[in-house]
């Protein structure tokens, strides 16, 4: 069952209540999402189920999960055009991801490379491991090929989960008859931005503090984390421009006008920049491109994004239900399979 003729490609995407809602997010995917929504059949959702793989705390997943929302309608993604849920408000998700999860190869999931970092520093601190944490690539596979998606706008770290997903899609499809579509991944022009503190990682809620800068936070603490960012570490002859200067950089071309940004590359091409002016510049153009969405989000109250759930997770569940009750048919379970046999 493909996309028949007139219905609109279908894109899907999401971002975990870990924490606030950062830069990264915003440029890696939610900015692709405002543009994208224009265009396609969107689904957005919170992936408050995901937030439980690591260790969770009930009164802050809440707060996030709400302020999540209320970050995204500031970003832009409109409620009209594309449906905003919460990924818990549909059930059948998870309904789904039991279904894949005997579909998915078990080394495939153990080859996850954000699945063997995350463990390796569990492990560390002597925390610990869920399934959970490791089932997680399924869930997204379940959250994607429920409605049909065929485009998925993420960061670059999103790429290994996405491949697993087309797997999982491609192996269903051999079993049971073609149904799912293998999506794609949308990239933004900045897939992958780093920490400030330690510009060879990405830039990461689940990192702490000091390693994200959030769209809504105080402006003070902007300045500091950019004033303190990470440029060179020591002389590296002829390793070319630095992680942390590159990433500065990659914010600049993100926020500032071209000429700007050729004007501060000339000179670091010349030697003659100063970092300290180059982390300025990043700041007051930054700071200029987020204040239009933090003013948005200044004005909105925790009934807008109430609402805008409401109408969410009632589109949602309308294809989601469709999208389980084939695929159990298919399967052979459910009252229905039943149905048509005799004694
Ligand atoms: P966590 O640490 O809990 O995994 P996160 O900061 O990685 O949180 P997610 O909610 O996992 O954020 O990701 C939401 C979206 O933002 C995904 O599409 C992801 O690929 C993208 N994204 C996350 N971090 C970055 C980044 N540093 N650069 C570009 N895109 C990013
Ligand atoms: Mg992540």
């Amino acid at each position: 069952m493909g996309r028949t003729a007139g219905e609109k490609v279908r894109v899907v995407s999401g971002a975990k209540p870990t924490g606030k809602l950062h830069i990264g997010n915003y440029f890696g995917a939610v900015l692709n999402w405002v543009r994208l929504q224009q265009e396609y059949d969107c689904y957005f959702f919170i992936a408050d189920y995901h937030a439980l793989t690591e260790e969770w705390d009930p009164d802050e997943l809440r707060r996030d999960t709400l302020d999540m929302v209320l970050d995204l309608l500031a970003c832009g993604v409109d409620p009209e055009k594309a449906v905003l849920f919460v990924q818990s408000h549909v059930p059948e998700h998870t309904e789904l991801c039991w279904v894949f999860n005997n579909l998915a190869g078990f080394g495939d999931l153990l080859r996850m490379t954000q699945f063997k970092e995350r463990r390796e520093a569990a492990e560390q601190a002597q925390e610990f491991v869920s399934v959970g944490l490791f089932d997680y690539p399924v869930l997204q596979a379940a959250d994607i090929l429920i409605y049909h998606g065929a485009k998925v706008p993420v960061g670059e770290d999103q790429l290994q989960h996405l491949e697993l997903t087309r797997r999982i899609a491609r192996r269903f499809n051999q079993k049971f008859g073609e149904y799912f579509p293998e999506p794609e991944a949308i990239l933004s022009e900045a897939p992958r931005l780093m920490s400030p503190a330690d510009p060879e990682r990405k830039m990461s809620k689940s990192y702490g503090e000091k390693h994200v800068i959030h769209l809504m936070e105080p402006e003070d603490s902007i300045y500091q984390k950019i004033k303190t960012a990470v440029t060179d570490v020591g002389p590296q002859p002829d390793r070319g421009m630095s992680p942390g200067v590159k990433n500065l950089f990659t914010l600049l071309r993100l926020t500032a006008p071209p000429d700007v940004y050729d004007r501060l590359l000339q000179e670091y091409n010349g030697r003659t920049l100063k970092y300290v002016t180059l982390k300025e510049a990043v700041f007051e153009h930054l700071m200029r491109t987020l204040e239009p969405i933090r003013q948005r989000r200044r004005a909105l109250t925790a009934h807008d994004a109430r609402e805008a759930l409401r109408l969410g997770a009632q589109k949602a569940r309308a294809v989601a239900s469709k999208t389980v009750q084939e695929v159990k048919r298919r399967i052979g379970v459910g009252a229905e399979a039943l149905e048509a046999l005799s004694a």
